[in-house]
């Protein structure tokens, strides 16, 4: 963005962006007119540990990026914080933000090796970067990529932005004071009281100079596919419920599913409780369309971070007590459905059955508001390998005697592509992936 408090505006973006990455964090800019060096801070962990008030009140910018890093490769490495910056040549400098994963610059993790598919990009961008026409160089690089990114790329000329064409990741359009703003999703907005412009679209990629306020979009054309692709988990489990993405209002998408969930999982109890906080807004969906009344039966410590202590001896299967604690008497002696968005593994829900039942829930239903996740994201969502997805080698009544719940309904595929359209992406529920690429195959190993 072009504006005098651009490094705490930024901070503020991120701050707000938090779910979308834990790992680490950064900031790249400039003053007004740019000097070189440029400020530039990141560092592993939350916002609050890479920034202080001394960090934020020492500088002032005028032009700035930031990130925040969930690893979908290169493992949690603190070097691999984002934005990554290059100097390939004396005072140039180059910083990338990316978001998604791009399957064909993503090799197998080596111990030791920090390269990511970000900073193969960031080689691809540069061996192809022309300083008389950034904008174009950039576009016509981007034509050779496939992948998921959303990605923000400031060079010595200003700020490229791009999506890409099957447009997996959310990437909005704000103005501050008359500046614009580039960001995941419309909450890095509404922290800053920035006004919503629209979403960058799929395949489109920009260019704001340094001095101007100007969008230039790129006259390079993108061969589009047939349909988009955004990722329907942004909408179930990853984005945040306040913000707009994809023309939904997260909130009222996720409500809908458990709405749509009562009518694909019909079960007789007396509450409807849900796993907090994703669960939420889908626990509420489900309440309405059962006509079951809805309450608050566990409560989530919100301040467990990763400097929590791991258990020491003598107290085993800390696990969930930590993270949950029931309202016991919310949930003694009723029949309880339960609502969560997600099952991966299915160690939180398992952990969530025994705790409920030890308190003393009568029955325990377990509702999924998302269909059985049976396949790897390979489009910027960590999730694990096939093997350990818990829906690609048991089947529901094989999980539902696993995790000790009375019965167990998930949300059907055919239920949410009905309500959400083809134009989305399925894959961790098909597993039919869009991007071809033969690391694709390789990555998903063996059938099991
Ligand atoms: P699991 O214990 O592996 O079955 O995980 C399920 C829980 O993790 C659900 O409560 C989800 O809200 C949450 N969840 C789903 N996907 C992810 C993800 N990619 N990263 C972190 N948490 C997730």
């Amino acid at each position: 963005m072009h504006h005098p408090q651009s490094l705490y505006l930024t901070y503020l973006g991120i701050y707000s962006l938090q779910h979308r990455g834990q790992e680490g964090a950064g900031i790249f800019g400039y003053p007004d007119p740019v000097v070189i060096p440029p400020f530039f801070q990141c560092g592993a962990g939350l916002v609050s540990d890479v920034f202080s008030q001394d960090s934020l009140s020492d500088h002032s910018l005028n032009y700035a990026m930031g990130h925040v890093r969930y690893s979908t490769s290169g493992g949690k490495h603190c070097s691999l914080a984002q934005p990554i910056v290059r100097q390939p040549r004396e005072g140039q400098y180059f910083a990338l933000s990316h978001n998604g994963t791009i399957p064909a610059l993503q090799e197998r993790s080596v111990a030791g090796d920090v390269h990511t598919d970000t900073s193969r990009l960031m080689d691809h961008l540069l061996a192809r970067y022309e300083t008389k026409s950034p904008l174009r160089s950039f576009s016509e690089a981007l034509k050779t990529i496939e992948g998921a990114y959303s990605l923000l790329w400031m060079t010595p000329e200003g700020l490229l932005f791009a999506r890409d064409p099957w447009g997996f990741r959310p990437l909005v359009l704000g103005k501050k004071d008359g500046s614009p703003v580039i960001c995941s999703e419309t909450c890095a907005l509404d922290i800053i009281d920035a006004e919503f412009v629209r979403e960058i679209q799929p395949g489109e990629s920009g260019f704001v100079s340094f001095g101007s306020r100007e969008v230039k979009q790129s006259c390079v054309p993108v061969e589009k596919p047939l349909h988009t692709q955004p990722c329907v988990f942004e909408l179930i489990y990853f984005a945040r419920p306040d913000s707009n993405i994809f023309d939904w209002n997260v909130y009222e998408a996720r409500k809908r599913l458990g709405r749509l969930l009562a009518s694909d999982y019909q079960v007789e109890a007396d509450l409807v409780i849900s796993v907090p906080d994703s669960g939420v807004p889908a626990s509420l969906g489900f309440s309405e369309a059962s006509g079951i009344p809805w309450d608050v039966g566990i409560i989530r410590n919100h301040y467990v971070h990763r400097t929590f202590i791991e258990p020491l001896p003598g107290f085993r299967d800390l696990g969930v007590k930590v993270k949950h604690n029931p309202i016991r008497s919310m949930i003694r002696g009723k029949r309880l459905v339960v609502i969560d968005d997600s099952l991966v593994r299915s160690t939180t829900s398992k952990k969530i059955i025994g705790l409920l039942r030890h308190h003393g829930a009568k029955e325990i239903h377990l509702g999924i508001s998302s269909p059985p996740m049976a396949w790897p994201c390979f489009y910027g969502i960590d999730t694990p390998s096939r093997q350990e997805l818990i829906a690609s080698n048991h089947s529901v009544e094989q999980i539902r005697s696993r995790i000790g719940a009375d019965s167990l309904g998930y949300l059907s595929l055919e239920t949410l592509r009905k309500s959400f359209g083809p134009n989305f992406c399925y894959a961790c529920f098909d597993g039919r992936y869009q991007v071809a690429q033969p690391a694709i195959g390789d990555l998903l190993g063996a059938p099991v």
